[in-house]
């Protein structure tokens, strides 16, 4: 479940992931990019695909951790087992684990909804085809985005250009 690699280089073994706390440990060390921004407390970061927020990027690495350790609900394991047999990379798995994950977290905070199990185990089982097409319109959007940047930065330097005394 964790980063072999990682739970290696922090001496832990497997039975010590039962622990939350020590997955916690794990997690933050699998994640080496957002070191600056959690010592500086930087709420945002972009590194290059779109805004994220460290901390609560962790908080969703955690929560499908203690899912999957628990094995409740059972689809998250079931889920995450279909993702890897279809050729996905562990982290990448988190991540889209971690998507209904945040819609139910968003669907409590905005609408006040209670945690809707439904919802949750339906949310798994669009996986992956719900993630590939978020990832399609992301990378469209980003691309648009930095588009629009370039075309804002070359309007100033012409608007610049223009005023300058001939
Ligand atoms: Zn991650």
């Amino acid at each position: 479940m964790a980063d072999p690699e990682v739970v290696r280089d922090l001496d832990l073994s497997v039975d010590d992931l039962a622990d939350p706390d020590v997955r916690s440990v794990v997690i933050r060390h699998e994640h080496p990019e957002f070191e600056d921004a959690l010592q500086d407390d930087v709420d945002e970061i972009d590194l290059g695909y779109g805004q994220i927020n460290p901390r609560l990027h962790l908080a969703m690495h955690e929560i499908v951790a203690t899912q999957l350790w628990e094995g409740d609900p059972p689809e998250v394991w079931e889920t995450a087992a279909r993702l890897r047999d279809a050729g996905y990379e562990r982290h990448e798995i988190f991540h889209m684990l971690g998507r209904p994950v945040s819609n139910q977290i968003w669907a409590g905070w905005q609408d006040r909804k209670p945690y809707d199990r439904a919802r949750h185990v339906a949310d798994l089982r669009a996986l992956p085809g719900s993630w590939e097409r978020e990832r399609s319109t992301m990378s469209a959007t980003n691309r648009h985005e930095v588009a629009r940047k370039q075309a804002r930065r070359s309007a100033r330097a012409t608007r610049r250009r223009n005023r300058r005394p001939k």
